[in-house]
């Protein structure tokens, strides 16, 4: 199976500071990747880099054997604190076709095609009923779950999370976990995260970022667990502890 994303030998330095160095990672159609790593690790900085946002200095990133910066309309994204401004009286189905359509169509008003859209994305993510309430009167993992409707407009074959349910309380964060779990049955997810134990219930990957990467494969089903030069983290530790939530990973 040729993989859908690959990144390769991929380096990027900020001014004079190295943020990312010599990343590799491949990952597959039905992959949920979860990426962790401690603050200012690069997390963010290799998003940007496959979103194009950031242009590649050193390497190559890959989606189905093109430039992934050629094939933007493949990738859905649901940025890192998204502030939607909630007294601004906008209703969720409007969220949804923000940036999505030309500033006429803002403008003049939405076509039905595009309306259509916006409840068809809203029905995947179990928000349909909620599509003409304010947005400032949904809980935290209701508002989450129409960012991700929003980065599901474009139809992507992959979507990219940077850090969903940092502000959401457990059940809110349960919630947009198990929506992506219905949703990686057709989208490859990759998901920035700091809640280990619940990534570790829906991963298949974990990739473990601080300036360099580590590849935990989840899946992969062997009996003992390697550490990598130094590499010590998260998931190495509830190895060690007998979590319930243990899994193997070689890395
Ligand atoms: P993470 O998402 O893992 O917290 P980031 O990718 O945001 O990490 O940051 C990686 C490193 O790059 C950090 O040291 C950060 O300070 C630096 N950095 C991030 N964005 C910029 C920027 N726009 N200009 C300069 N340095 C940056
Ligand atoms: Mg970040």
């Amino acid at each position: 199976m040729s993989p859908i994303l690959e990144i390769k030998n991929l380096y990027f330095t900020y001014e004079k500071q190295r943020a990312l160095e010599n990343i590799n990672l491949s990952i597959n159609k039905k992959d949920f990747l979860a990426i962790i790593g401690p603050n200012g690790g690069g997390k963010s900085t290799l998003l940007k880099l496959i979103l194009g946002i950031n242009k590649i200095q050193k390497g190559s990133i890959e989606i189905e054997g093109k430039a992934s910066s050629s094939c933007l309309k493949k990738i859905g994204y649901v940025p890192q604190n998204t502030n939607v401004n909630t007294d601004f009286p906008i209703r969720v189905f409007e969220v949804v076709l923000m940036g999505h359509t030309s500033k006429r169509r803002v403008l003049f008003g939405y076509s039905k095609d595009e309306i259509a859209k916006a409840y068809n994305v809203l029905q995947k993510v179990g928000m349909k009923e909620f599509a003409k309430n304010k947005i400032g009167s949904l809980s935290g993992g209701q508002r989450q779950r129409v960012m991700i409707a929003r980065a599901l407009f474009t139809d992507p074959q992959i979507l990219l999370l940077d850090e969903p349910t940092s502000s959401i309380d457990a059940k809110g964060q349960k919630e947009v976990y198990e929506l992506l779990k219905i949703l990686n049955k057709d989208i490859t997810v990759v998901v920035v995260s700091h809640d280990i134990s619940i990534i570790l219930e829906y991963a298949s990957k974990v990739a473990y970022i601080n300036r360099t990467l580590i590849l935990h494969d989840i899946g992969a089903n062997q009996n003992k667990f390697k550490t990598k030069d130094e590499h010590f983290c998260e998931v190495e530790l509830l190895n060690l502890l007998g979590s319930k939530t243990k899994k193997e990973c070689s890395c």
